[in-house]
Parts: C-alpha cells; structure tokens; sequence
C-alpha cells in the first residue's frame, strides 16, 4: 500500500461511517450516551476534506490530528493519538509487516492512553487482537476481524462509559469494537487481503 492507496482507504472511511452511523449510534444507546456513530461520522469527513496529500506518514499524522480535534468523547484521543504514534512506523509502501508492525503500536498506544487491558470490552479487544490475525492469515478479512468485536457482546465493561452499566453492560457488543473493526479492515484492504 502506497500513500495513494492509504488516502484512499482512510477517505472511503467517510462512507463507511456515514452508513454505519446508525449501528454505532444503537449499540452505544445501550452502553453508552449515544453519540459514538455522529463520533466517528463527524472525524472521518473531516479526514476526508482536510487530508489530501502527502507520504504514508505524514497522512496517517494529519489523520490523526483531524481525528483528536474532530472527535469528541473518549475515542477520538484514542484513535487520534493511535493514528499519529503510528506515522512513525509506516513505510513508504506499506506491506502486512509493515501493518503488523504499526497494529501493534496502535495496541501499544490505546493501552497507555487507555489504561486499558483484554476483556475490559473496549475497541482494545479487536485492536489488540489484529496484528495476530493478519500474521496468522496474512490479512485482515472482515469476517475474521468482526469475530473480535462479537466477542466483546458477553464481556462486561470495565473502561468508559460502559462501566456503569456493569452486568448490564453483557449482551451488547462494545461501540468501539465495532469501529474498530472498519478502521482496521479498511487498513487491511489496502495491503491485498
Ligand atoms: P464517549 O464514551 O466519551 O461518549 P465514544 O462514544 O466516542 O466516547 O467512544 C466510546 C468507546 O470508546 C467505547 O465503546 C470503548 O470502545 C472506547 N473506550 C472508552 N474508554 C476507553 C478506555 N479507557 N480504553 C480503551 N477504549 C475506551
Ligand atoms: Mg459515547
Ligand atoms: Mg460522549
């Protein structure tokens, strides 16, 4: 993946939140306070009119500075602060290692910013859990990856919001999860699944 792929990926994000805007809007009513789908629309057009241009770094840098100022509530540190720690490692021409390799500081990042851990059904679970997959399988299949979300529906949330539902928090997969599993499916595409 060139930086004119990984452009391309990270705008087709745009339409990708737009349609999935409903499903993140419902499963954070059920766990949360309802605005993680407006969330993850309102960072992603605005990754889609301000990041036009430049290597693979210095996109995936701006991504997420659009995303940290765009992004309101809990995820929007997270990803962007991901997205920017990640600039460093990314190759001018991203190859499944190379992806492997910069999934894993995204992991490394959410933990720190996070103070987060497996099990505590957050997007952590599907982010932790992805550079496993692609050097498993040498790609990130949405099927496989979704399997990482669906695994957060009988966890109990301990981080974010989520955590005051308590036991109530079971039965609902995280919202966070589930946007992670675009953002990474949408990286994995890009490296020729
Ligand atoms: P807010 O909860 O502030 O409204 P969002 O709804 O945009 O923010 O994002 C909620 C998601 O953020 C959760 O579903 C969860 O995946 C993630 N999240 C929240 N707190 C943490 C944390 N400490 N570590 C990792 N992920 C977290
Ligand atoms: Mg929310
Ligand atoms: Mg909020």
């Amino acid at each position: 993946m060139d930086s004119e792929k990984l452009l391309a990926q990270l705008h087709g994000l745009k339409t990708v939140f737009d349609e999935k805007e409903s499903e993140l809007t419902a499963l954070d009513r059920e766990i949360g306070d309802g605005d993680h789908g407006v969330n993850m629309k309102r960072g992603f057009n605005a990754v889609n009119e301000k990041v036009s241009e430049g290597s693979t770094k210095e996109i995936l840098k701006q991504t997420g500075m659009t995303l940290m100022s765009s992004i309101g509530g809990a995820s929007g540190p997270l990803y962007g602060f991901s997205f920017v720690k990640m600039s460093d490692a990314a190759n001018d021409e991203i190859d499944a290692d190379n992806l492997a390799e910069m999934l894993d500081i995204f992991t490394g990042t959410v933990a720190e910013k996070g103070k987060v851990e497996g099990g505590e059904k957050t997007m952590y679970d599907v982010i932790s859990k992805s550079a496993g997959v692609l050097r498993e399988t040498g790609g990130l299949k949405m099927e496989d990856v979704q399997k990482l979300a669906d695994d957060t529906e009988d966890m109990i949330a301990t981080k974010g919001r989520a955590a005051y539902f308590k036991e109530k928090s079971k039965g609902t997969v995280d919202p966070g999860a589930q946007s992670a599993v675009y953002i990474i499916h949408a990286l994995g595409e890009g490296v020729g699944n």
